[in-house]
């Protein structure tokens, strides 16, 4: 299944970056993922619910247990071949606005994005959370 294997995919490197951070800040290391906040490609065909399920499913007894998964659409870069506007497309209406024009040209869209992570630190008497934004990753 296709939301599976990305949320398998999206789980390995919640985790991995985690133990590469812990690793690097061993005075203050992370400790549970509390959220996650994933950009989907426009062109991307991921069910949201279907792929939030799959990742509860697979997170469970790891880290990132329970962790809220905030997915936003992300937009799309395109460029008019007609009259060469540049613009970016936020649903999947294919027309350019300045031209009306259709032949458009664009790359990517398909991907899911790990945009940031919110991990709760260790030890737990530091209270609150703090927001560790991740380099951008595509999965
Ligand atoms: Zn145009």
């Amino acid at each position: 299944m296709h939301e599976a294997s990305l949320a398998q995919g999206l789980l390995k490197i919640t985790l991995d970056s985690v133990r590469s951070y812990n690793a690097e800040h061993p005075e203050a290391p992370a400790g549970r993922i509390t959220a996650l906040r994933l950009g989907l490609g426009l062109l991307s065909c991921v069910e949201a619910t279907t792929f939030t399920g799959c990742f509860e499913l697979l997170a469970e007894g790891s880290e990132a247990e329970g962790a809220r998964l905030d997915i936003v659409r992300e937009p799309l870069d395109c460029t008019c071949e007609d009259c060469g506007a540049r613009f970016s497309l936020s649903r999947r209406h294919f027309v350019c606005p300045s031209c009306h024009g259709t032949h458009l040209s664009f790359s990517g869209g398909h991907g899911l994005t790990l945009l940031s992570m919110e991990v709760e630190k260790m030890p737990p008497d530091t209270d609150g959370h703090t927001q560790d934004t991740t380099d951008f990753r595509q999965i």
